[in-house]
């Protein structure tokens, strides 16, 4: 059997090698390595793929988040609704422009922001909500979009996990995450599912002024102000564009994986296996189990000790961070994102995992649990 890894950009980098391998030559041959046609092709490209009037690429997607905050014009200390479990950067960039990140706890099920407890940390300081599309599976974007109407918020969709899941509204129609609320932004550093050689981000937006306003600091930055220097390298935006062609693909390639654990963990409840939302797709960024948590760290260690790496996403929910416990959050206060943080466990997934490798993590997952039950 080979080594089982958590991701496979070596991989599939032999598989798109003729056409990176172009997309390279094209650029270096231009000597054109900050700026050239390839970032315009690669805008269109993505707005394409995404189905959005307008992308503006840039070099990361915490750059992607800071963009689209600062193309808000929100004012100093305004509060900005995340989930508690997630990404620790998102609150990192809230707080770097002067407004108030604002934790709100998730749905045990989706692992994603729960339109409840959302609603219960709006105050009338709040002028946005960022849901984030975690681990390959949207958020519940009809209730979110109703009360971002309700309380006239604006609706950021993080679709950094999730690019090319497909959302499906009340009405049967299909949306690509991350093309629903207002702005929807995404990162392409190399462990996300659109895996780049390097780092990148974007924003989309069906609004043309939000739009303008966001080419126009990604160009310029804010006039002296703030220096905003975040712009995707044309090298980088040749690669993507060939990889985009492709995430599809991986995407399913990787539903297929899901479905090998899925079945595998069916045969007991001692593992949850991560569920599907019947409004969206799931990409699988990550799969992401549920254990009981006295048994979730020693599992890792006996999935280590048999060579079988995993990885514990997210060890604390944001609101237990110390520099947000010190403006007031309390250990209790969002019990599903603790309770997740002490008991999810992501598994390797990846397009180029073998039948053997899969049937050996399976066993090893199922045999520790019942083991010690
Ligand atoms: C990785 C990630 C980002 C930011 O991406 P970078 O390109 O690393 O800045 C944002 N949100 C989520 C949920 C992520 O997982």
């Amino acid at each position: 059997m080979e080594d089982i890894k958590m991701t496979a950009t070596k991989a599939q980098y032999a598989k798109l090698k003729p056409e990176l391998d172009a997309a390279f030559s094209t650029v270096m041959a231009s000597m054109s390595m900050e700026e050239g046609p390839q970032q315009q092709e690669f805008a269109r490209s993505i707005a394409t793929f995404q189905q959005v009037q307008h992308a503006i690429p840039c070099a990361r997607g915490t750059d992607a988040l800071e963009l689209a905050l600062l193309a808000l014009q929100l004012p100093a200390g305004a509060e900005v609704i995340l989930p508690a479990f997630c990404y620790e950067a998102l609150p990192e960039v809230i707080m770097k422009l002067n407004l108030k990140p604002v934790f709100a706890d998730v749905d045990s099920r989706t692992f994603t922001l729960s339109p409840a407890a959302a609603e219960r940390m709006i105050t009338a300081a709040t002028a946005a909500m960022v849901p984030v599309h975690l681990f390959g599976q949207c958020a519940p974007m009809q209730e979110l979009t109703e009360l971002a109407q309700k309380y006239n918020l604006w609706l950021l969709e993080d679709v950094a996990q999730a690019l090319g899941a497909v959302y499906v509204d009340k009405d049967e129609k299909e949306w690509r995450a991350g093309a629903i609320g207002h702005m929807g932004y995404t990162s392409f550093f190399p462990t996300k599912p659109s895996a780049d050689f390097g780092e990148g981000g974007a924003v989309f937006t069906g609004d043309a002024e939000l739009a303008e306003r966001m080419q126009q600091i990604a160009r310029d930055g804010m006039g002296g102000k703030y220096t905003f220097s975040a712009r995707l390298q044309n090298l980088q935006a040749a690669m993507l564009d060939v990889k985009i062609r492709y995430l599809d693909e991986y995407n399913e390639a990787r539903e297929e994986i899901a479905r090998f654990y899925d079945n595998a963990f069916a045969e007991t409840k001692l593992v949850q296996a991560p569920q599907r939302a019947t409004y969206s797709s799931h990409t699988y960024h990550q799969y992401t189990i549920k254990v009981a948590p006295a048994l979730r760290d020693g599992l890792q260690q006996h999935l280590s000790d048999n060579f079988i790496p995993s990885v514990v996403y997210y060890p604390q929910p944001l609101h237990l961070l110390e520099k947000y416990t010190l403006a007031g959050y309390l250990p209790g206060e969002l019990p599903v994102a603790e309770l997740l943080s002490q008991s999810a466990l992501s598994l390797p997934l990846h397009s180029e995992l073998k039948e053997d490798q899969l049937a050996y993590i399976c066993q090893h997952v199922i045999d520790y649990v019942k083991q010690n039950r």
